[in-house]
């Protein structure tokens, strides 16, 4: 599921369309994506409009086009997005195709958990509840006492649960949030409430620090973190933590509904 950096780097992709005007536009109207928006009405609002920006936060993303007119959209599991030349025709899964004078920008989604919206607004602005969203990890607002306060409010949540949590850090999937247990050696079913205030703060530096290395290495052309990093080795069985001189097989069990590894020694 593409988090922080994997929608970062997919946002960049449309980049090549700024400036240029949609003159076609081709979905499959039954997809489950069109959910909230229906294709008619994207159809609609966004012939004849012109590209002017992409922005990411956390795990969504917003496309600005001329006439206060804001196309959003959410990966969800398998969500891409590519370009094409601008006269080709739709694969299977790509159910929102906006073609261009040089491109084409596609969304694909082979399991259509992803969305897309489009809006209006009439202050040259996005849409409130996108300006409203919390803070992402690189963000000024996303501070030491920010994320104590937010720990604070769920004691009992194990902490790899409270990472997963959208309202507290944007951005943050599931394998960032092994991640920084891992990281951390915190084990990920600890109770945020047995965390005393260092390890609190020491949380949302290895937060912050996880998601700009990601942002640098996934975020700009799906690089790869290294095998220093658990990432790499969570995804199989009988995976070995990759900490020298621990060498000892990853657990993988579910925790609140999401598959989690960790190494039993260094997060004991
Ligand atoms: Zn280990």
């Amino acid at each position: 599921m593409p988090e922080l950096a994997e929608v970062e780097y997919y946002r960049k992709q449309w980049d090549p369309g700024i400036g240029e005007t949609v003159e076609r536009i081709r979905t499959h109207p039954a997809a489950r994506v069109f959910r909230d928006t229906p294709a008619a009405a994207i159809r609609r609002g966004l012939e004849g409009t012109r590209f002017l920006a992409s922005h990411a936060h956390g795990k969504q993303m917003m496309f600005a086009f001329s006439g206060d007119t804001w196309l959003g959209l959410h990966l969800g599991m398998s969500g891409e997005l590519k370009t094409a030349p601008p006269d080709s025709l739709p694969e299977k899964h790509d159910h929102l195709v906006l073609a261009l004078a040089s491109v084409s920008l596609v969304f694909r989604d082979p399991r259509m958990f992803g969305k897309v919206t489009l809006e209006r607004t009439d202050d040259g602005e996005a849409p409130v509840w996108w300006r409203e969203l919390p803070p992402q990890p690189l963000d000024p607002g996303f501070t030491k006492t920010r994320v104590r306060d937010f720990a604070r409010r769920f004691p009992k949540t194990p902490v790899k649960t409270l990472l997963l949590d959208q309202r507290g850090f944007p951005g943050i999937g599931n394998w960032m949030a092994d991640e920084i247990c891992w990281q951390m050696r915190i084990a990920p079913h600890l109770p945020t409430g047995e965390m005393d205030e260092s390890t609190l703060d020491a949380l949302w530096k290895t937060t912050r620090r996880i998601s700009r290395e990601a942002l640098r290495v996934i975020g700009t052309d799906w690089g790869d973190p290294g095998d220093t990093w658990l990432m790499n080795h969570r995804w199989r069985d009988g995976g070995i933590c990759p900490r020298r001189g621990c060498k000892t097989e990853l657990v993988r069990a579910d925790l609140r509904g999401r598959t989690t590894c960790w190494c039993p020694v260094c997060q004991g």
